[in-house]
């Protein structure tokens, strides 16, 4: 991969959504299955950004799930490409240290419009998305339950706080359906809530998706999307993060650490990604790499 800026040729693009096409094109070509998640997917099902992200009118990064057998060969995939090998590791200036959100298993950069940084982030699937089958290749099949495109027309139209529905003509880019992508967050917030750094990220995750529950504007996601266990799992988030009744926050709370516990003790949630850094006794801050997680 190319290493030098100077050296590295533009992308032709000037949308998110054409730099995500960039990237799923260069993995499909090498056979490697992805999917886009996090602020992307989100606010691709309506969901509203941040307002960092409404004030740049842009992401600064994009996050991509990968199957963990094929995640080594995607800094190889894109080599040749406009994309800039990252020889900073965990130490990378770029991504925010003191950030929640899951370091990523593999990171590349990217100049965009003369500024060095734009960080496009890859996950193992096991660290996300463990239950589900892998992203199919190019296209998902007609009336797949996990996966859709960014242009389905059961998205809706791009808002002044959210992209919605892609446009189409970009090489074809994958996001969960929004169920499926519900519930996934659920397990991660309830696989988090003790001994991560991630867990705050993840309640706010929870947050974000019940907003777009309640927006009547927007019905990719309804209180009905749910069923059995997952059902009662959202509303008691809701309850415990949103409702103004503490009899309720005090329920919705009680039933998420419950089920966290019992599913622990099951061993239906693996255990937890603590993050990026977590700050150790004494306030020192020690660095993580995955599981490899030493409490000094
Ligand atoms: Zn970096």
């Amino acid at each position: 991969m190319n290493n030098s800026s100077n050296d590295t040729p533009a992308i032709d693009w000037t949308r998110d959504g054409d730099l995500e096409s960039y990237v799923a094109r260069a993995l499909d070509d090498k056979q490697i299955p992805n999917c886009l998640w996090s602020d992307g997917a989100l606010s691709i099902y309506g969901c509203p950004s941040s307002q960092e992200m409404v004030a740049n009118h842009r992401q600064k990064s994009s996050a991509w799930m990968v199957p963990d057998r094929v995640i080594h060969r995607v800094p190889q995939a894109l080599a040749g490409t406009s994309f800039v090998s990252c020889t900073e590791g965990e130490d990378c200036h770029v991504l925010d240290k003191e950030r929640v959100h899951p370091f990523p298993d593999v990171h590349v950069h990217v100049h965009r419009e003369g500024q060095p940084g734009y960080a496009v982030e890859f996950y193992k699937q096991s660290r996300l998305f463990w239950g589900l089958p892998p992203p199919p290749l190019g296209v998902p099949r007609s009336g797949d339950p996990f996966y859709m495109l960014v242009t389905d027309e059961r998205l809706s139209e791009p808002a002044v706080l959210s992209r919605g529905r892609q446009p189409a003509g970009n090489h074809p880019v994958k996001i969960l359906v929004p169920t499926h992508y519900t519930i996934g967050m659920a397990l991660l917030a309830l696989r988090d809530l003790e001994e991560s750094m991630n867990r705050d990220h993840w309640l706010g995750v929870m947050k974000q998706l019940w907003f777009m529950i309640i927006d009547d504007e927007n019905p990719i996601l309804d209180s009905n999307s749910l069923t059995g266990v997952y059902h009662n799992i959202m509303y008691a988030f809701g309850d415990w993060l949103l409702s103004r009744q503490p009899d309720r926050v005090q329920r919705g709370h009680e039933y998420i650490y419950r089920v966290h516990h019992e599913w622990k003790a099951a061993g239906r949630l693996p255990p937890p990604d603590r993050g990026a850094f977590f700050w150790g006794p004494g306030g020192d801050v020690i660095p993580l790499a995955g599981d490899h997680f030493v409490l000094q």
